[in-house]
């Protein structure tokens, strides 16, 4: 019992409140989902209790007076390099629990983030940069499968016709698609922004693995499905609503494991949409327990093709680990339209944090490699390749296009556009932006409108940014980009990791 209440003192935040200003409106104990503010009657005072703290900053930007500050506690144990702080408090948590240690939205250690080391060349003097404010900028993308060569015909008319049938395609305005986040796991008022905001930019949404609601099939021509191992949600209608389907084998946050949604979620909305009863857990196996190679890979891509008509491309989605070149190779050669890779850094409601600091490969490496083999294979145009996980701005959907990508998939930075200051911990369901919760108080935080405006604005700058960047590389259309390395050079990176980028060092 006492280890309790020692360990609780190591915590990681402090909740500072200047007493001399605080009014007492009481704004910042109504905020806290977490009972870090809590008002003592007895003493009459707003008092912090700052070892529930988790630094989200939801009642530092709410209160009137400007009175809190949240601050990292600075009270450390002593410094060592084996058990760092962060290891000695795990053991503690672990040794209070017995249980898993949970984390969400993404991995905060100090692993290489390539796109850091990858810098932009710019055209002077003798290779013109182009205008984008005076120049036509195509930022288009089509995701799909490309006939390796067109054929045209002359009909009885005389006019000359497309005779090669090309496949299904994604129309995207932008090079950027907003990524998998299911209903249950973040609520109906994000994924309604987000329906709302690839409808506008003219991009597309993900459902994740939690089905579709009813009242976002009028934004199914901007969606693409999820299909996974547990298959929530997943008929005919589901399928035949969206514009695209993507069978989630694996996700970068927690490679090689499977999703689990907790019953107390489960609430007469998320069991309707995801087909199970109220109440119950939504475990998604690890494996799809119908897919053990590329064989039965390809037996569900053609079901779902046939399905739906083959009127829909279909995805494939896993997680960047050290042999996704291969795997990639062969689920183009398996039918798939689009493989997604998702890189070690993506985020998501929850993982193990074991598994997230552990597993996987970054992204970058990725895409580099398996747009390498697929082009010296001679099938890359067979397939597109859309890369998530860890995507933070503009410049890193600029270098990952020119690494090898058709276009990017973001998460974080959609929750972060609508408020989320990655506290990660939205595996508690008390998310206190209102996002990655379903409770109906909390869920009311995130005004579907305003969010969904932050959304395109968010999309708008960084198309803006990257025609930017396109025109001072002297490209003038996304398609020119695409595997485009020359027009990158790394800094600070060994030979070996230039290598598997395919990238020259700065200054060569
Ligand atoms: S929100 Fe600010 S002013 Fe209001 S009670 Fe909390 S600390 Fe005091
Ligand atoms: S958990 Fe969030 S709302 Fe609560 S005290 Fe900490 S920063 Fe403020
Ligand atoms: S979505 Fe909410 S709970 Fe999750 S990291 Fe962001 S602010 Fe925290």
């Amino acid at each position: 019992m006492s280890s309790r209440l020692w360990t609780d003192n190591f915590h990681d935040f402090l909740v500072d409140r200047d007493q001399e200003r605080c009014i007492q409106c009481l704004v910042c104990v109504r905020q806290c989902p977490y009972e870090a503010n809590i008002y003592r009657e007895a003493a009459d005072v707003v008092d912090s209790v700052h070892k529930n703290c988790t630094g989200c900053h939801r009642c530092e930007a709410l209160c009137p007076t400007r009175c809190i500050t949240i601050r990292l506690n600075p009270s450390e144990l002593r410094p060592h390099a084996t058990w760092t702080s962060r290891n000695v408090k795990n053991v503690y948590k672990q040794a209070r629990t017995g249980g898993v240690l949970l984390t969400a939205t993404g991995c905060e250690l100090d692993y290489p983030t390539y796109f850091d080391n990858i810098l932009i060349d710019a055209c002077q003097v003798t290779n013109p940069s182009i205008d984008p404010l005076r120049e036509p900028m195509e930022l288009r993308t089509y995701i799909g499968r490309k006939p390796e060569r067109l054929e045209m015909e002359t009909g009885e008319d005389g006019r000359v016709r497309l005779k090669t049938e090309i496949a299904p395609q994604l129309t995207c305005e932008v090079p950027i698609l907003f990524s998998a986040m299911s209903y249950g796991a973040v609520n109906l008022n994000f994924c309604e922004a987000l329906a709302i905001s690839a409808t506008g930019t003219g991009t597309y949404w993900n459902t994740g693995e939690g089905g579709l609601h009813k009242k976002l099939y009028p934004y199914g021509a901007r969606t693409v499905v999820q299909c996974a191992s547990g298959r929530f949600g997943v008929s005919k209608t589901y399928l035949e609503t969206s514009a695209a389907i993507e069978i989630k084998v694996g996700q970068g946050a927690k490679p090689g494991i499977g999703g689990h949604l907790p019953g107390e979620k489960v609430n007469r909305d998320i069991s309707e949409t995801r087909m199970i009863p109220i109440g119950s857990d939504a475990i998604s196996p690890a494996p799809h327990h119908d897919i053990y190679s590329i064989e039965d890979l390809r037996q569900l891509i053609f079901a779902l093709k046939e399905a739906t008509d083959y009127e829909k491309p279909v995805f494939v989605k896993i997680a960047a680990v050290h042999n996704s070149a291969a795997i990639a190779s062969g689920i183009a050669r398996a039918g798939a339209d689009a493989i997604v890779i998702d890189g070690f850094r993506g985020g998501t409601g929850a993982a193990p944090t074991m598994i997230r600091d552990n597993v996987g490969i970054p992204l970058e490496l990725a895409i580099a490699s398996v747009d390498d083999l697929l082009r010296s294979q001679g099938i890359r145009n067979e397939i597109s390749l859309i890369a998530g996980g860890g995507i933070r701005n503009s410049a890193d959907v600029v270098k990952i296009i020119a690494l090898g990508a058709d276009a990017a998939y973001i998460g974080t930075a959609a929750k972060v556009a609508v408020g989320c200051t990655v506290c990660q911990r939205c595996y508690t369901g008390k998310c206190p932006w209102g996002i990655t919760t379903n409770d109906p108080t909390l869920s009311k935080r995130l005004n579907v409108e305003i969010a969904a405006e932050q959304l395109t604005n968010l999309i708008d700058g960084w198309a803006h940014e990257i025609k930017e960047m396109m025109g001072l590389m002297g490209i003038n259309a996304i398609e020119s980009l695409r595997g485009n390395r020359e027009r990158l050079r790394g800094v600070g990176l060994t030979d070996r990791e230039l290598n598997i980028l395919g990238l020259k060092h700065a200054g060569e």
